[in-house]
């Protein structure tokens, strides 16, 4: 990391930059946020986009895993770090500035911050149409920085139907507007099983139903202006497996129910 050195500016945060940069977001853990910014990503990069993902998820980086590169290393050319690509999709994250994968990450907030800068200044990103920010769970430090060095970016802000989750997902979107960013809208994941033996249309709610709708009606009413629920993403053990592989889902298996959703919401974004 870099030390007291005047910092670069942040591309994406000049007033003519042409980048959309979205930022993924949680109230809690294991909702299926890496996922969603993954597949979003690799469906936006087949829809023939330029897409980066910064994953700023610092104490629970798996983005790297999820493209299939956590033992991947990004190379340095002059004083710019060069991204990893992995799926036609530029990446960059915390877990690759390490020098060993296992290593805890134990910082606090200032110091995120300067990663978080050095992630976006210091990246030879190119010209991007796109780039995701994997935020992590919460409504932390690095909400905060990201909120501040990118005040343009836009928060998309995952949930399961659960109403727990649903909860705490709107903190994580009100937490947006504190720092004065939009909420391009919600995603409602693991939304139900389709039954393995009735057929689709038969769906086993697991996490209960509504969480996603609530979510936006909520957020819609709190920040005065129409949030929409993007999709409604199936459980679907490939997805979990692609995950696993590093081989992403709407890559791997274009033609499931969770890819196609999806990909529809990438190409509304
Ligand atoms: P988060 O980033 O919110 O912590 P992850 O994306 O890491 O969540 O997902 C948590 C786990 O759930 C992962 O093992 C992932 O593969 C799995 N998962 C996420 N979404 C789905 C889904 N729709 N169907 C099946 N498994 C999923």
């Amino acid at each position: 990391l870099r030390g007291g050195v005047a910092e670069k500016e942040i591309p994406f945060s000049r007033p003519d930059s042409l980048t959309k940069v979205f930022a993924i977001a949680s109230g809690k853990g294991g909702v299926g946020k890496s996922s969603v910014t993954v597949n979003l990503a690799v469906a936006m990069a087949r829809q023939g986009l330029s897409v980066g993902v910064l994953d700023a998820d610092i104490y629970g980086h798996s983005v790297p895993a999820m493209f299939g590169v956590a033992d991947e290393r990004p190379t340095a050319v002059d004083d710019m770090i060069m991204p990893v690509p992995a799926h036609g999709v530029k990446v960059i994250s915390i877990g690759m500035l390490k020098p060993k994968r296992d290593q805890v990450v134990a910082w606090r907030g200032p110091i995120l911050d300067r990663a978080l800068v050095q992630m976006l200044a210091d990246v030879y990103w190119g010209d991007l149409d796109v780039l995701l920010l994997d935020l992590p769970p919460g409504t932390g430090d690095i909400a905060i920085s990201v909120g501040q060095r990118l005040t343009s970016a836009e928060v998309i802000v995952v949930t399961t139907p659960q109403e727990a989750a649903a909860e705490v997902a709107e903190r994580a979107g009100t937490m947006a507007q504190m720092v004065h960013q939009r909420v391009a809208g919600v995603v409602e994941n693991m939304s139900f099983l389709p039954c393995p033996h009735c057929g689709p249309e038969h769906r086993i709610e697991i996490f209960g139903s509504g969480g996603g709708a609530r979510v936006a009606e909520t957020l819609s009413a709190r920040l005065g202006y129409a949030i929409p629920l993007l999709g409604e993403i199936p459980l679907d053990e490939r997805l979990r497996a692609g995950g696993d592989l590093g081989q992403p889902l709407v890559g791997a298996d274009p033609d499931t129910p969770a890819a196609q959703v999806l990909d529809k919401i990438a190409a509304t974004l």
